[in-house]
């Protein structure tokens, strides 16, 4: 009983987040400058910031993830971080050799007003930058928004700084992708192959954050988006953006910068959402949807007639990122299951909009919120008030799960305790299979457990 002092009486709260459903945005930086081939992450701050982001995504990823830190002192946070950032550039490329470092700010960086553009303007003037070589920069204050706003503005300043326009149109299209595992980016390669359309994947961290092991120790694996690719979006046909929340500034961008006109598609997790995403490929790709993706959808649909008896009705608690819950929930719904509560620490309007769409005639007593005050202990006295069956989110919820004894499937970020998301979707057709089955999974292992004895069945 770990959470035992949660009471089930809500008092409305202004200035008080308990356990935040979201982390910090410099996390979120690093996450999307590690999708570009060559590139070195930078935490202009303390070096405990620079810890916290990169162990947060080795316990996720379980993979060593490299960053440097400009290393504050008492010194540097009152007089500003300039010298250290300068110093740091020339140690960097002297010894670590990356083709980028990708600087992102820190809440303190920000709070003493550091200018991160001016800095690396410095360092250009001074001849720190070997010719060749790259260093681009976002802000990324932690105390507005979460680790999918440091996404955003980190894709935003990769486009903004590498993809141009030249007089060649190329036949290709963008694909931002959103915040998803490296083995989404790897599912999204694949679709697009079935699909034989060219493309640019920003950014790609298959291969990066999922490489293999060879025994070998690589700095920079063989994975992530290169310059000329990245530069190459300028003259592409056009491009879909993942994810409201993760990729409309980077579109945005893209359009204003070298006018290749976007559309903004929900993630591809479950059928609806996947058909459109499908749809909308067919469409800017100028190509027809080719059997063997047909095939998988129809899969899908099977699954889905076949163990609709044991989703029916069922009551869901979720927490996450906009840009998944959206289309899961949309996705629980039609498969006529109840997401009933939902929160999110990021925030932005539109969540409320899109939830509301989904859920007011089919779930009508359905809560959600998002924003600094939806957060884990909501949730929890929601669940304590009215419990559920099923609960879907990261890692932060097993406390809930082992307190209220409820089936728990792990989706999102972090998961810190369990393995899996790296190498197996959640996206398209066969990812939404995947979901399906990790439902059904913690379903029937919590049946198997609790029924009577003369209803414990050997088939399901
Ligand atoms: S101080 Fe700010 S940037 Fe640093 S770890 Fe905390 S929230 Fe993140």
């Amino acid at each position: 009983m770990l959470l035992r002092h949660t009471t089930d009486k809500i008092k409305e709260r202004k200035a008080l987040t308990v356990n935040p459903a979201k982390t910090c945005q410099p996390i979120g930086a690093m996450y999307a400058a590690l999708g570009v081939h060559g590139c070195l992450p930078h935490s202009h701050g303390s070096q405990g910031c620079c810890s916290y982001h990169r162990s947060a995504l080795t316990r996720h990823y379980k993979e060593p993830v490299m960053a440097a830190t400009s290393s504050f002192t008492e010194g540097s946070s009152v007089f500003g971080g300039q010298s250290n950032l300068l110093q740091s550039i020339t140690n960097i490329f002297t010894i670590y050799e990356p083709e980028i470092i990708a600087v992102h700010s820190t809440c303190l960086s920000e709070t003493i007003g550091d200018d991160l553009g001016q800095i690396v303007g410095k360092a250009q003037d001074d001849g720190l930058i070997p010719e060749g070589k790259h260093v681009i920069q976002a802000a990324t204050p932690s105390y507005v928004g979460s680790h999918v706003t440091g996404y955003a503005n980190m894709l935003e300043s990769i486009v903004k700084y590498f993809a141009r326009k030249s007089d060649k149109l190329k036949k290709q299209i963008n694909i931002l992708a959103g915040w998803v595992e490296p083995s989404d980016m790897r599912e999204l390669k694949r679709i697009l192959k079935l699909m034989k359309i060219k493309n640019v994947l920003l950014p790609d961290t298959s291969d990066v954050l999922d490489a293999p092991m060879t025994g070998k120790y690589e700095m920079y694996p063989k994975g992530g988006t290169t310059i000329p690719e990245i530069t190459s979006m300028g003259d592409s046909l056009f491009t879909i953006g993942l994810g409201e929340w993760a990729t409309r500034n980077a579109a945005i961008m893209l359009d204003n910068q070298c006018k290749v006109k976007f559309d903004i598609e929900d993630l591809p997790i479950g059928l609806q959402a996947t058909d459109r995403f499908i749809q909308t490929l067919s469409k800017a790709g100028s190509v027809s949807v080719p059997e063997s993706i047909n095939d998988e959808r129809g899969r899908l649909v099977d699954v889905i007639t076949d163990m609709h008896q044991y989703f029916y009705g069922k009551r869901v608690a979720l927490w996450g990122d906009p840009d998944q819950l959206i289309p899961l929930v949309e996705f629980l719904v039609s498969i006529d299951m109840k997401p009933v509560y939902i929160v999110s620490g990021t925030p932005g309007k539109e969540f409320g909009k899109r939830m509301e769409k989904i859920l007011e005639e089919r779930v009508p007593e359905a809560k959600y919120k998002n924003g600094a005050n939806a957060d884990m202990l909501l949730m929890h006295q929601w669940i304590k008030d009215n419990p559920v069956d099923l609960l879907i989110g990261n890692t932060y919820g097993k406390y809930i799960a082992r307190d209220e004894d409820i089936p728990f499937v792990r989706m999102g970020f972090p998961i810190m305790d369990r393995i899996g998301h790296s190498y197996f979707s959640t996206i398209g057709y066969m990812g939404s299979i995947r979901i399906l089955e990790k439902i059904l999974s913690v379903l029937m292992d919590k049946e198997d457990a609790t029924c009577l004895e003369e209803s414990f069945e050997l088939v399901m």
